[in-house]
């Protein structure tokens, strides 16, 4: 049925996505959200559920569940690969790769930013970043699979290597992953393996700065670094990542120092952000300018200069360095769904105005850091904050009570009750599991070893 109605096109159902196509449903528009993942996630807590604490269920919904009450918005599953800026039409690809179109009056470009290897691609195949599900699980089957594999090797190099989890990126991310799996070692796993210790797995955090959690303020970061070194991670601070292999990394100091080799079979990359080829090609065809990383610079109103029927949001926006988090792209679709609905009728846009309600990291059970505007809390103080804030915005109220269950359960019995992992799927009975393609290249046939894990999450 077609409607002569103001027809908004929202790519992306993150955090920005979402919000915006709350703020539509029951407007007198059709709203058309398109995400290539056709699911919503809760980015913040993916580390959880890479380290077994919670499930995808959990930390994830279905953004047709979500958004089934809103009669006036469609959900389509699909990943933008162009746009005709002129014709007002957005071409999406399905999974099995053939393509449909999308015409819009106003777009919603909402389709965050995704990891960055600076240049280094070839890195991601033997150290995936974590921004999506499936990374998570792809780091769920690393780091368990690590564990299980040391577990059957006598002792010796090999093993060590099995059991050293290399980390780069001393932001947020990183630190709560690099903290996660030295308490996941120390505790959940501790007592259930017969040859190998799991308390002796060496956790080592690279960052090219002289401090982690750069955005924090830093009384809050020195107590952060206390907190991680007695968990045990061992900080390496001033150096870059240079070179990734399926057995290592080289590490080279910014300071000019010598290069050096660590044997770590599972390595994790949370180096930084760049933007996705569509909202590359949108800066192209709109003639937008974009910073190094891609993000796009906007009007006031987030809007595309000269094309004010464009709005982007979230991570993606370039202007008044807004951060990438969650509440800037919750607040940007709140923003530019009030923008079309004033449009509507007949009233002017306003400026976007960010109110930064402060953030949030996890160190390990019992610790967090909190920061909102003079309010600093670490410690135990900071950890409830930073749980009720994670609750709060959790989406779905199932998801918020089972998140709830699953870290009691953890903190009561230190267990990890997600931590099965998939080997991957087989082609035919010949072919081996994926999984093979991140440990052990070299055992795959000739000719698939090239392509190794470039078709892996
Ligand atoms: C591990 C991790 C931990 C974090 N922790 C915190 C935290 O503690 N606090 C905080 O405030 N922020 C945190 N953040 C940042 C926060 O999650 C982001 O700022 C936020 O998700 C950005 O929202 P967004 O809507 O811009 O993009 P996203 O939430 O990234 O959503 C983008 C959506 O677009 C879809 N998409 C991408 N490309 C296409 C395409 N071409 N076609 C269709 N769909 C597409 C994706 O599938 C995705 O659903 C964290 C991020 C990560 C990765």
């Amino acid at each position: 049925m077609t409607t002569s109605r103001t027809k908004i096109v929202i790519v992306g159902g993150g955090f920005g996505g979402l919000f915006c196509a709350r703020r539509l449903g029951k407007a007198d528009v059709d709203v058309t959200l398109v995400d290539r993942a056709a699911c919503h996630v809760f980015q913040p807590l993916l580390y959880q559920c890479a380290t077994g604490t919670l499930s995808i269920g959990q930390i994830s919904r279905s953004l047709r569940e979500e958004l089934a009450r809103h009669r006036n918005v469609t959900t389509l599953l699909g990943e933008a690969i162009d746009l005709d800026a002129d014709a007002r039409r957005v071409t999406v690809r399905r999974p099995d790769e053939s393509t449909y179109t999308l015409d819009y009056d106003v777009l919603v470009v909402a389709v965050g930013m995704r990891q960055a290897y600076f240049g280094n691609e070839k890195f991601a195949q033997w150290a995936p970043g974590m921004k999506t599900l499936d990374d998570a699980l792809s780091i769920r089957r690393r780091l368990f699979g690590a564990f299980e594999i040391a577990e059957t090797l006598p002792p010796g190099p090999e093993r060590d290597s099995w059991l050293t989890f290399a980390v780069a990126g001393g932001g947020p991310t990183g630190v709560e992953l690099a903290g996660q799996i030295r308490e996941m070692a120390t505790r959940a796993l501790a007592h259930e393996f017969h040859s190998i210790e799991p308390e002796e797995a060496r956790v080592l955090l690279f960052d090219g700065g002289n401090s982690i959690l750069g955005s924090f303020a830093p009384d809050l970061t020195e107590k952060a670094t206390r907190t991680l070194q007695q968990l045990g991670v061992e900080l390496h601070l001033g150096v870059h990542v240079t070179d990734v292999r399926p057995d290592g990394v080289t590490v080279t100091p910014k300071d000019g120092s010598p290069s050096t080799d660590y044997s770590a079979r599972t390595v994790l990359w949370t180096a930084g952000v760049e933007a996705v080829p569509f909202a590359r090609r949108v800066a192209e065809v709109t003639g937008a300018p974009s910073d190094r990383a891609g993000r796009i610079a906007v009007d006031s109103d987030l809007s595309i200069p000269g094309h004010p029927e464009i709005f982007v949001i979230g991570d993606l926006v370039g202007r008044d360095h807004l951060p990438g988090v969650a509440e800037n792209a919750m607040q940007g679709g709140i923003h530019a769904a009030s923008c079309i609905r004033r449009g509507l009728a007949g009233k002017p846009r306003r400026p976007f105005r960010y109110r930064d309600l402060g953030s949030a990291a996890y160190i390990s059970r019992g610790n967090a850091l909190l920061q909102a505007g003079p309010i600093r809390l670490a410690g135990l103080l900071g950890w409830l904050g930073w749980g009720l804030i994670h609750i709060a915005f959790l989406t779905g109220i199932e998801n918020r009570i089972s998140t709830l269950g699953s870290w009691l359960v953890t903190i009561a019995r230190a267990s990890r009750t997600d931590r099965t992992f998939i080997l991957g799927g087989t082609t035919s009975p010949e072919h081996p599991y994926t999984w093979l393609k991140f440990f052990h290249p070299n055992m795959l046939p000739v000719g698939e070893r090239e392509t190794a894990d470039r078709s892996a999450p």
